[in-house]
């Protein structure tokens, strides 16, 4: 196929005047389709459910987004019937015609990209620049995975012995149940779903409970591509009440999960378990949570240091698995250091994304405003809040002000994730004390170094204990084909989304020899 290379998808520039019209218009007009109802997609056919799942817009909880259905084990099993038949068809298509399907779907996102972005903004609660930085992750893993599949169709080449030929192909695997976070609901929905489906597997959607609206216009953007039906089968639901069927059914080939470590552990404990009439080892890709570090040194520039801490840490309300949610500061900077985040932390506006100068918007949902506001009075327990107030009354909209606690590194809020916009400061004497408070944590996701001393950055790029380690800038927004994602340790399978590595984890390798 004659594609033009790989590139990531620009972001929008706010100060043009027609990009801020267009995502006023869209917020206009998804703002009219509040409130309507979404079916499961089985087979191509509508399902509804018993039950609804009620989606609010998190800075104004009192509006419905929308209602989608909500899936039982009866969905659950259907879905799980017609991924397997359509396995039949689907991984005999050919690569190519998987990969087209791709780029159509990217087509359709980057023609329907303001209105991604306004229900980003209705239902996910993310100012302007996140949402967009998120709809362009998505049509990156759209183009990326595409290319991919095209790169890897023939297989990869091996040594054969004198008159032997040895061909080392990949293969589909079989139904893949897809469960996603709600933090990236556009982006990590699309780009777990697309490497499935674009390897040759059939699978099941399942996206979160608090951004299934996101799920649906998803699935739509895929039915809308041409995919088949029967091959992306879309059952919104609550985690507790249909994933373990999901995880254990004998029919589910491999479960690709990005979410806590708590739900990541607990489907790779249930998957591990044979049962009646399973063929195989099930397969887990799980992507899981972090508590990730900056650690600053001496001879940092301290200016820069101090504006990707607090965006590193505050994006989308840290709401991010790669969010910085501990500072580590060489002792003879400290002061300095800390001084100059709480200055800039504190002229962040927090509001409703309404418009494009919001940089903190609401959390996500209520149990999570009640999680983090919970750990904030922990915090003021432990240490010394240096910025930040209590959070009000939530019925206001999910809203928690920047915090930041001055700790020690054993302090519970610089070793939980808390996933909200909350930072831990902690002091270390040196650069090597630094990095050992960094990778003392059962997470490895992200983790960075400010620095200009060659030795420390050295050390780092060895020692650092992440699978997304990075020196003299934020710690967010890996970039796809650039900054493949995935972390170490109690952070998940290290699966390198937006990598090279990340296809043939949905894909059986074969090796075919034949002698001559
Ligand atoms: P979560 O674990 O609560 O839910 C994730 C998904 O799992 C949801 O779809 C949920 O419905 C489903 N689920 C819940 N219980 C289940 C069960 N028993 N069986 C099967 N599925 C079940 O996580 P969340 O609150 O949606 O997301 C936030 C977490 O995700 C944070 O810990 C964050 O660090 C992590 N995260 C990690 C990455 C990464 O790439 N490592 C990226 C984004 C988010």
């Amino acid at each position: 196929m004659g594609l033009i290379p790989y590139k990531n998808e620009v972001y929008l520039d706010w100060t043009e005047e027609k990009n801020v019209e267009a995502m006023r218009a869209a917020l206009k007009d998804v703002g009219s389709r509040l409130g309507r109802s979404y079916p499961a997609i089985i087979g191509g056919r509508r399902v509804e459910t018993d039950d609804e799942i009620v989606s609010v817009n998190p800075a104004d909880p009192s509006q419905v987004v929308g209602r989608t259905a909500s899936a039982t084990e009866r969905e659950a099993d259907m879905a799980l019937e017609t991924a397997t038949s359509t396995f039949e068809t689907w991984s005999r298509t050919s690569p190519e015609a998987r990969a087209r399907i791709l780029l159509r779907a990217s087509a359709i996102m980057k023609r329907r990209k303001f209105e991604l972005l306004a229900w980003e903004a209705h239902e996910g609660g993310k100012p302007w620049f996140e949402a967009d930085a998120q709809v362009a992750e998505a049509i990156d893993f759209l183009e990326y995975y595409a290319r991919e599949m095209l790169r890897l169709k023939d297989g990869v080449e091996i040594y054969s012995v004198p008159g032997e030929e040895s061909r080392y192909t990949y293969q589909p695997m079989g139904v893949g149940v897809i469960i996603a976070p709600w933090n990236f609901p556009t982006a990590i929905l699309t780009g777990m779903s697309s490497a499935a489906i674009v390897a040759g597997n059939t699978i099941i959607m399942k996206p979160s409970e608090f951004t299934s609206v996101i799920g649906a216009v998803v699935a739509e953007i895929f039915e809308e591509a041409g995919l088949p039906e029967g091959v992306l089968n879309f059952l919104p639901g609550y985690g507790s009440k249909v994933g373990d069927y999901l995880v254990e059914d004998a029919r589910t080939r491999f479960i690709s999960f990005t979410g806590s470590m708590k739900t990541g552990l607990r489907i790779n404990e249930l998957a591990a378990r044979q049962i009646e009439n399973q063929r195989w080892v099930k397969r887990v890709i799980a992507e899981m949570g972090g508590k990730d570090a900056m650690v600053i040194d001496d001879s940092a520039d301290l200016d820069s240091a101090a504006s990707d801490i607090v965006k590193s840490a505050y994006g989308y309300s840290g709401q991010k698995c790669s969010a910085a949610s501990r500072a580590i500061l060489h002792a003879d900077v400290y002061d300095e250091v800390l001084d100059k985040v709480v200055e800039k932390a504190k002229a962040l506006k927090i509001g409703g994304p309404e418009s494009a100068d919001v940089n903190v918007g609401p959390v996500i949902s209520e149990p999570q405003f009640e999680k983090v506001s919970s750990y904030v009075d922990v915090g003021k327990q432990e240490g010394e809040r240096v910025l930040g107030e209590d959070p009000g009354d939530p019925q206001g909209g999910y809203f928690i002000s920047p915090t930041i606690f001055e700790v020690e590194r054993e302090a519970r809020v610089a070793r939980e994730e808390i996933f909200g916009p909350v930072l831990s400061v902690i002091k270390a004497r040196d650069f090597d004390e630094a990095l050992r408070v960094a990778n003392d944590s059962p997470y490895g996701l992200t983790g960075g170094v400010y620095s200009k001393n060659r030795d420390h950055l050295e050390l780092a790029r060895r020692e650092f204990k992440a699978g997304n380690v990075y020196f003299n800038r934020g710690i967010t927004g890996a970039l796809v084909g650039v900054q493949p994602f995935g972390g170490f340790g109690m952070s998940g399978t290290d699966s390198k989304a937006g990598g090279p590595d990340y296809l043939p984890l949905h894909m059986l390798a074969r090796t075919v020899v034949e002698r001559f």
